[in-house]
């Protein structure tokens, strides 16, 4: 970036000096060249507001991560929901989120995931697949509690 102004600029003092004693053709072509670079400089700059762009939202989302992490309830190595300080439901998957930072709530197996039924009683990741035993806790979803 800084090298495309730099050459621009370096043109432009140039242009300056050798005006008076350029022909027509040469002050031309001095200025094409110029003209390019001014080309090559907005597409950098385009390029670089398009990364800036990238960055801003991938810091939304990782914060974003980060308020809903520090919002769960932890219980027996297992991540939860919670409402008014309450955990509910099924954990998420602590493989998921130590190896990706992401959150997916296990299931019971066969639910999304076409495990079988000798898996019945665990819980699965939906993203993983990796298949939790017994013992996964879980509390009463919302809907379920008196
Ligand atoms: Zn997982």
């Amino acid at each position: 970036m800084s090298s495309v102004l730099k050459d621009l600029a370096d043109g432009a003092r140039a242009l300056q000096r050798i005006k008076q004693d350029l022909s027509d053709v040469q002050f031309q072509e001095e200025i094409l060249n110029l003209r390019q670079l001014l080309v090559d400089a907005q597409s950098e700059i385009m390029e670089r507001n398009q990364e800036i762009d990238n960055l801003k939202s991938k810091v939304k989302d990782l914060q974003t991560t980060k308020d809903f992490a520090e919002g769960l309830h932890s219980h027996n190595g297992f991540k939860f929901e919670s409402k008014d300080g309450e955990p509910f439901g099924l954990p998420f998957c602590p493989a998921c989120e130590t190896n990706h930072g992401k959150f997916f709530r296990l299931v019971p197996p066969g639910e999304k995931t076409g495990n079988t039924y000798k898996d019945r009683g665990k819980k699965v990741c939906p993203n993983c697949k990796h298949v939790y035993g017994y013992p996964v806790p879980t509390f009463p979803e919302l809907e379920d509690r008196g």
